[in-house]
């Protein structure tokens, strides 16, 4: 979508706002507002009720009090230890209020109030000694009343932004809205509004930033009212239409297709020791009708851990290498990558068909020899890291494209592979569920399948939550499984800043429990610093019981596969997000036996970490606990850093909004549906204002 874009006001940079200069412009855009509009959907969090300022006498103590008083006498005063006070005595003629700052600069506080000014005052009152006091008040001068940015009405709080006050951004946000607030349309068709009930944008707008007086303070701040979802589904359904018009323009490639029937996907399923479940039978022939197609696939194959996605990764990149042509899947780690290449080389091997392994470790003549065999077609399958988007790597003819936990990848790493190929067919799959609102957003462009049952035989994990204390009990329950014959993880959480230290801490735990178990059991030490190899052959040598106990940082996390393996013991467990304790957890539980994962909490008792810590005791349904750790958590987190290619919706709360979503989504579907280039004349409006929030995120550059 070109821009032809007359100059909206509403496209005007930020820092042409009264108030905003390169500083703040800077602090604004870190937040991700750089125009006048990114502004206005910078909607308050909560907000506060100032409706009532009360004389000195009748405030009570509580929180967000206003009162309006004069400055009656001040000064810093010592309370030991070389801490400091400063206090200001206001009163307003029927009583004293103290105002108290125990973090302040002297010279600044002696010029900051007048005598004969009247002050507003908001903050929690309190008690101190008999008299009432505020801890660091927001106080403004009353010399303009009419003014007010802190008290005298509902009082939005934005969220917070190092360096910018809650006043600056009040301030900017009224200026912005003295000039530009008028500028506000109305694209939205009018139908949708009457269906959806939604006021003009500029009302609500307005409404949620200044608030009238009249207004619910509650349903602000549950964000229920009709005007805050009101600019929830203004906001995604034009996320929507831009999603849309970038599906299409998906929809518009070539590429070669690859049709059923595949007597080598056919030969390769028979190698295999079990028969597919259902669910792998049926997201298979998704991906078979995908291929079957001469345009691209774009689908994305979820499933919990152990649900069998790699199989289904090999029959499908079967139907592709049985007409010729190459396959390339890329993981994120290397003992990913290594463990995708084993699985595979299993099944390849009995076929015939040659496979490599290609990351960072692979060197010299080695890995001339994989280049040289991948440009000249020999080798029709590789697997490996962010290797494989190496310049040097050709490729004769790649017709599919696999990304394993394709959140770990950032949107230009999944572009440059794909680059490798001629709009080569993709296939995502991840372990992480994802809850239904966030991969209609993220992944709008993706078809997903699904697999949610199990291989047969699986016994659910039983999970237990322990304390310190009750760790002999937990060795004594180890030594039982050991002599079962059966191996445990010991996990610790691996966090960048405190690397060096958790490290210590692994390598220490590991020296303990070989103290506990050694002679008759082997421990081993598996943590990310070490090299490949040297990984791989620790990983190998547990697969192999050579070792019994593997201690290990987080590195496991995905995709090691021992089923021998019945215990995880999960350190910290606490320092864990509930996504990734599952996914851990995800590594045992993976033949018939019965196996147990304890979580270790060295969190305070009742912090919320054992609430959390619940949901896994209590489920072990990937998706309700993804769905729960994205309310906790909130989706960016969620999905680890900022590089997960989330797109900046700035009022819709994933967790939150669900049925807004899907509303919107399907408006905006039916208009492009009917209107695809939304060219008709009714539809400029939508057309101008989809290309200005959303062309340049979502790269809609060479669409129409
Ligand atoms: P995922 O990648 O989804 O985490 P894997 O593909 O690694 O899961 O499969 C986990 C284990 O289950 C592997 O050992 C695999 O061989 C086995 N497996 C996969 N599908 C089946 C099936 N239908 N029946 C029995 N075992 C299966
Ligand atoms: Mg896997």
């Amino acid at each position: 979508m070109t821009s032809t874009q007359p100059n909206n006001p509403l496209a005007t940079p930020v820092q042409y706002v009264k108030g905003v200069g390169p500083r703040i412009a800077a602090l604004l855009e870190k937040r991700g507002i750089t125009t006048v509009e990114h502004l206005f959907f910078h909607l308050p969090t909560r907000y506060i009720d100032r409706r009532n300022v009360s004389k000195i006498s009748q405030l009570t103590i509580g929180k967000d009090r206003t009162t309006v008083a004069r400055v009656q006498s001040q000064g810093a005063r010592i309370i030991g230890r070389g801490r400091r006070v400063y206090e200001v005595v206001f009163t307003d003629g029927t009583g004293q209020l103290i105002a108290r700052w125990f973090r302040f600069n002297g010279k600044i506080m002696g010029k900051r109030f007048l005598l004969d000014t009247d002050y507003l005052l908001a903050g929690d009152v309190s008690f101190f000694g008999r008299g009432k006091q505020m801890i660091h008040p927001e106080i403004e001068s009353m010399s303009d009343p009419e003014d007010s940015l802190i008290g005298g009405r509902i009082l939005p709080i934005y969220p917070s932004t190092e360096g910018l006050s809650q006043r600056m951004i009040r301030k900017i946000m009224k200026n912005a809205w003295e000039k530009f607030g008028s500028d506000i349309g109305d694209s939205l068709p009018a139908p949708l509004k009457i269906s959806n009930r939604i006021a003009p944008l500029r009302v609500s707008l307005s409404c949620l930033h200044f608030p009238p007086a009249n207004f619910e303070v509650d349903s602000l701040n549950q964000h229920s009212n009709e005007m805050h979802q009101g600019v929830v589904f203004e906001e995604s359904f034009f996320f929507f239409l831009g999603l849309g018009i970038r599906n299409q323009a998906i929809e518009h490639k070539k590429t070669t297709a690859y049709p059923l029937p595949s007597s080598l996907a056919e030969q390769g399923r028979r190698t295999l020791p079990f028969e597919l479940t259902g669910d792998q039978k049926t997201v298979l022939s998704e991906i078979a009708t995908d291929l079957g197609r001469d345009v691209p696939m774009h689908r994305m194959l979820q499933g919990d851990v152990g649900s069998g996605k790699t199989v289904v990764a090999l029959l499908s990149a079967l139907q592709v290498v049985g007409l010729g042509d190459q396959v390339a899947l890329m993981a994120p780690t290397e003992l990913l990558a290594q463990q995708h290449y084993h699985s595979f080389k299993r099944v390849l091997d009995d076929l015939r068909i040659p496979v490599a392994c290609l990351t960072s470790q692979v060197k010299g003549k080695e890995r001339r020899a994989i280049y040289e065999a991948l440009s000249d077609g020999s080798l029709p399958i590789i697997v490996g890291t962010h290797a494989l988007i190496q310049e040097d790597v050709r490729f004769k003819k790649l017709g599919m494209v696999i990304i394993d936990e394709q959140h770990r990848f950032g949107v230009l790493q999944r572009q440059d592979m794909m680059q490798k190929g001629i709009n080569p067919h993709l296939l995502v799959m991840t372990a992480t569920p994802i809850p239904r609102t966030l991969s209609m957003t993220i992944y709008g462009d993706l078809n997903v399948s699904i697999i949610r049952e199990m291989p047969p035989g699986r016994r659910p994990v039983v999970t237990k939550i322990y304390r310190e204390s009750l760790r002999e009990k937990l060795y004594h329950g180890m030594r039982v499984e050991l002599e079962k014959g059966h191996q445990i993880y010991v996990v610790y959480p691996l966090i960048e800043e405190s690397e060096k230290m958790d490290l210590k801490n692994a390598t220490d735990m590991a020296a303990k429990l070989a103290e506990v178990f050694e002679p008759k059991f082997k421990v081993a030490l598996l943590h990310g610093k070490m090299k490949g190899d040297e990984k791989e052959s620790i990983m190998q040598s547990f697969k192999d019981k050579k070792a019994q106990v593997l201690v290990t940082t987080s590195v496991i996390e995905v995709g090691v596969d021992v089923p021998n393996a019945t215990v995880m013991v999960i350190e910290h467990a606490e320092r864990f997000g509930l996504s990734q304790l599952h996914q851990l957890r995800g590594r045992i539980g993976r033949s018939d036996i019965q196996s147990y994962c304890i979580l270790l909490n060295h969190g305070a008792p009742g912090s919320a970490s054992v609430d959390r810590m619940q949901i896994l005791e209590n489920s072990t349904d990937g998706f309700a606990i993804a769905e729960a750790d994205l309310e906790i958590r909130g989706p960016g987190e969620f999905l680890g850093t900022r590089q997960s290619g989330l797109p900046d919706l700035q009022v819709t709360n994933l967790a939150r909004d669900g049925d807004i979503l899907s509303r919107a989504k399907e408006a905006a579907f039916r208009i492009l549906f009917q209107d695809p280039k939304l060219s008709a004349p009714e539809n400029q409006g939508l057309r101008e204002t989809v290309a200005r929030r959303w062309a340049h995120k979502l790269s809609l550059g060479d669409v129409a």
